[in-house]
C-alpha cells in the first residue's frame, strides 16, 4: 500500500502523508480523486522529498514549482466541483530536459542551450498536463541524449539511488533515478538506442520504448530523428501503460506520428499471458552477459512458461552488426541535427568573437561537450562525399537486415524476451575514459531501435550485491498491447 493511514487532528482530516517511494500512479490518482490527499499537498510532499534527497542524486535540473502548484490547484478545484478527472489527475511527474516546456529553461543537458526558454510545449508534455499530470520539473540527462551513464551531462552526473557510487544509466538517467527515488511518480524519457530501457534496468523501474511513430516527437530536441522516441518511466507496468496511452496517437504537428489505433493499454496489462508464444534470441545470451543477469532472465522465462506461455528459440542473425550500424547512423543524423546550434538562434552565444565565423566556431567550441563533438566529427565523416557509400549507405543497408531479422522472428512468436544490458549498473567514472566500452553497453538495445519495434524493461530481481536487474520485452510494430501483457506477466511473477 502506498500511503499510511489517514491522520485526524482536532477532528479534522489532515492531508494524508503518502509513502512516496513506492506510491504507484494508480494509487496517487485515486487518493486525489477520492479526496484523501489534495493534488497540491501531494506536489508539496514531493518537493520536500526532492529538497531532502536530490542534492545528492541530482536528477532534477530545474524545478517548476509555480507551474506545478497552479496545475495542482486546478485539479483540486475540478475534484471539489465533482468534475470528471483525467487519467493522470494530480500525478506528480518529471520531464527529461530534451522535451520542450513553454517558458521553462530546456537545455538538453548541454551548455549550448543554457538560458533557452522554448515558446512551446512538446506534444507529450502537453498531453500529460491535459490529462491532469503535475509537472514538477525538468530532469537531468546526457548532453543531447548521447550517452549510457548520464556522465555526459554538462550539469554533472546523476547518481543511482539504489547504489550511490554507481551510474543510473543514460541518457535518461535523471528520469529513471527520480522515479526510483520517489521524487516523482512517473517521468518521461527518450530512447534513441536504449536510453529508456537501460536506465530503467539500472535503477529498478519500468521503462517503455513505444514503436517508432507511436508518440509524437514534436518538441523533442532532435538527436537522431529516425531513431528518437519518447516514452514513460514508472513503478509498475500498468502505470507505464497509462502514461503511454495518454501520450500516444497522431499529432498534426508531427507527420511521423502514426494514426494507428491506440488501445486501452492499462486494460491489456490485466489480461494474462496464457497461450502467448515467447521468442528467445540465442544471439542475446552469448559471451559477455553477466552471470546473474543470465540467471535472472532464465527465471523470468521459467515463470512465463508456468504462466502458460510457450518458449521458442529465435534467431536474429545480424545482431553483431547492430552497435557499429547504430553509431554510424546516429552520429550521421546528429551531425546534421546539431548544425542548428550556431549562437544565433538558441541559448549560448560566445562572448569573445571578432567575426561572424569565429562567433559560430567559438559558440560551438564552448557550448558542446567532448562526446557531442566526437559524434559530430564521426557523423560528418561518415556522410562526407568520399565515405558516404562505405559507411552511411552500408549502415542503412544493414539497418534493413536488422529490421528483417525481427519481422522473420515475429512471424513465429508474439513477443521476444532478452536481457537489457550485459552488466548491472557500473561505477561512476568506470567507463568514461573508453568510449568504445561505453558504446558496447548498448549491445542489446540498439537493434530494436534501428528496427523501429517497441520494447520495454521490467525489473526482475537483483544481483547478490543488491543491484537491480531488468528484463527486456520486445514487441511487433504497433503491438504495445502484447508487449505490455508480457511485461505485466513478468511483474506478477516477481511479486508472486
Ligand atoms: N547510449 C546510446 C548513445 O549513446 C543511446 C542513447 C539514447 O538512446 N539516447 O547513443
Amino acid at each position: 500500500m502506498g500511503w499510511s493511514a489517514g491522520v485526524m487532528e482536532n477532528g479534522m482530516a489532515r492531508e494524508q502523508k503518502m509513502s512516496l517511494q513506492s506510491l504507484t500512479l494508480t494509487e496517487a490518482r485515486s487518493a486525489v480523486v477520492e479526496g484523501r490527499v489534495s493534488a497540491v499537498a501531494l506536489a508539496q510532499q514531493h518537493f520536500e522529498r526532492i529538497a531532502e534527497l536530490d542534492g545528492e542524486i541530482h536528477s532534477f535540473l530545474t524545478l517548476t514549482r509555480e507551474r506545478a502548484l497552479a496545475q495542482a490547484e486546478k485539479v483540486d478545484a475540478a475534484a471539489r466541483a465533482g468534475e470528471a478527472l483525467g487519467p493522470l489527475a494530480g500525478v506528480p511527474v518529471g520531464i527529461k530536459d530534451v522535451l520542450t516546456t513553454r517558458g521553462v529553461e530546456t537545455t538538453a543537458g548541454s551548455k549550448i542551450l543554457s538560458g533557452y526558454h522554448p515558446p512551446y510545449d512538446a506534444t507529450a508534455v502537453a498531453r500529460l498536463e491535459a490529462a491532469g499530470a503535475v509537472v514538477l520539473g525538468k530532469l537531468n540527462c546526457d548532453e543531447f541524449a548521447m550517452g549510457s551513464s548520464n556522465e555526459n551531462s554538462a550539469y554533472g552526473p546523476v547518481k543511482n539511488p539504489r547504489a550511490m557510487d554507481r551510474v543510473p544509466g543514460g541518457s535518461s538517467g535523471g528520469s529513471a533515478a527520480a522515479v526510483a527515488a520517489g521524487l516523482c511518480v512517473a517521468s518521461l524519457g527518450t530512447d534513441t538506442g536504449g536510453s529508456i530501457r537501460q536506465p530503467a534496468a539500472f535503477c529498478g523501474v519500468v521503462g517503455v520504448l513505444p514503436t517508432y511513430g507511436r508518440v509524437s516527437r514534436y518538441g523533442l530536441i532532435a538527436f537522431a530523428s529516425s531513431l528518437d522516441r519518447v516514452g514513460p518511466f514508472a513503478r509498475s507496468v500498468e502505470d507505464a501503460a497509462t502514461v503511454l496511452e495518454v501520450m500516444a496517437g497522431p499529432d498534426e504537428l508531427d507527420a511521423t506520428a502514426s494514426p494507428q489505433r491506440v488501445a486501452d493499454y492499462a486494460a491489456e496489462t490485466r489480461k494474462g499471458v496464457e497461450g502467448l508464444r515467447i521468442g528467445v534470441p540465442e544471439e542475446y545470451f552469448g559471451e559477455g552477459l553477466h552471470g546473474e543477469i543470465r540467471a535472472a532472465i532464465e527465471t523470468v522465462l521459467d515463470g512465463l512458461r508456468s504462466s502458460g506461455c510457450s518458449l521458442h528459440k529465435v534467431s536474429l542473425p545480424h545482431t553483431r552488426y547492430a552497435v557499429p550500424t547504430y553509431y554510424v547512423l546516429a552520429t550521421a543524423e546528429a551531425s546534421s541535427n546539431l548544425s542548428r546550434y550556431d549562437g544565433v538562434r538558441y541559448g549560448l552565444r560566445s562572448k569573445d568573437a571578432a567575426t561572424l565565423a569565429s562567433m559560430f566556431r567559438n559558440t560551438r567550441d564552448e557550448g558542446f561537450g567532448a562526446e557531442v563533438k566526437r559524434r559530430i566529427l564521426l557523423g560528418t565523416y561518415v556522410l562526407s562525399a568520399g565515405y558516404y557509400d562505405a559507411y552511411y549507405k552500408k549502415a542503412q543497408q544493414v539497418r534493413s537486415l536488422l529490421a528483417r531479422d525481427f519481422v522473420q522472428a515475429f512471424a513465429d512468436v508474439d513477443a521476444i524476451v532478452a536481457p537489457v544490458t550485459p552488466t548491472p549498473a557500473f561505477k561512476l567514472g568506470e567507463k568514461t575514459s573508453d568510449p568504445l566500452q561505453m558504446y558496447l553497453e548498448d549491445i542489446y538495445t540498439v537493434s530494436a531501435s534501428l528496427a523501429g519495434i517497441c520494447g520495454m524493461s521490467v525489473p526482475c530481481g537483483e544481483t547478490s550485491d543488491g543491484l537491480p536487474i531488468g528484463v527486456q520485452v520486445l514487441g511487433k510494430y504497433f503491438d504495445e498491447e502484447t508487449m505490455l501483457r508480457v511485461g505485466a506477466g513478468v511483474e506478477r511473477n516477481q511479486k508472486g
